[in-house]
């Protein structure tokens, strides 16, 4: 087995147990490939591996890869969006987990529009209310759905979110936690879940079990899969 195949089995092993774990269904969260820096090539062999359900952070990248490998794969958008790439956001991913302001929604609603297309996405929340991090402040989300709810060629699936970073996984659970609180509160609200069930994207390589035990949809893992990434 390659080096890939085994961190993915591994990775999907400790998925499932903590889902089970916490009573829920394996099944029911999904593990997003995060491929930043990662080649096609690679990609290519965590397909072959079993896995197609990939996120990217940049555009440029992303596209390039998307054009090497073809139309087998699924990719989700999770870095920072510009507004002026929203088009291009647009027409490349299945889903967009980071809209975390009404103009932004509102250049792809207009792309999405004009493609003809219902574009899936999440509103990243800033739960641990770092000046550095994107994503909405939890107090301001139900404000901003209200507004990205009417929105017709977007599909609000749920909330994403990346909490500050700590050595242990434990110390995020709260801030998980927090995010799963208010997806129940907006949904309460009917502003979210109108379109399936509510999508919580949060967890990475140190923290995704927690995230799983406090209800995650998807996790996000990069460096469990594909080693250390690069220095930049
Ligand atoms: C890189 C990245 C991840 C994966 O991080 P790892 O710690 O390598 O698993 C998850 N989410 C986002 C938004 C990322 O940019």
């Amino acid at each position: 087995m390659t080096v890939f195949g085994e961190n993915l089995a591994r990775v999907r092993e400790r998925m499932a147990a903590a889902a089970r774990g916490a009573g829920r269904i394996p099944s029911a969260v999904r593990l997003v490939a995060a491929s930043k820096k990662v080649s096609a090539a690679r990609i290519r062999e965590a397909a072959e591996g079993g896995q197609l359900l990939f996120g990217e952070n940049y555009l440029q990248e992303a596209e390039a890869k998307m054009v090497e490998l073809g139309a087998h794969l699924t990719w989700h958008f999770i870095g920072h969006l510009q507004t002026n790439k929203a088009r291009q956001a647009v027409e490349l991913f299945a889903m967009i987990e980071t809209v975390d302001r009404l103009k932004l929604a509102r250049a792809l609603e207009k792309h999405a529009a004009a493609l003809e297309k219902r574009m899936p996405v999440l509103i990243q929340v800033n739960v641990g209310r770092e000046p550095q991090k994107a994503g909405i402040l939890p107090e301001k989300a139900e404000e901003l759905l209200r507004e990205v709810v009417e929105l017709p060629h977007l599909e609000v699936k749920g909330l994403m979110t990346m909490p500050p970073f700590f050595e242990q996984p434990e110390a995020a659970r709260p801030y998980f936690r927090q995010l799963r609180l208010l997806a129940a509160e907006l949904a309460a609200q009917g502003l979210l879940g109108r379109s399936g069930p509510v999508e919580l994207s949060m967890g990475m390589s140190g923290d995704y079990e927690v995230a799983i035990e406090e209800g995650a949809t998807l996790v996000r893992v990069g460096t469990a899969l594909f080693g250390e990434r690069d220095p930049q």
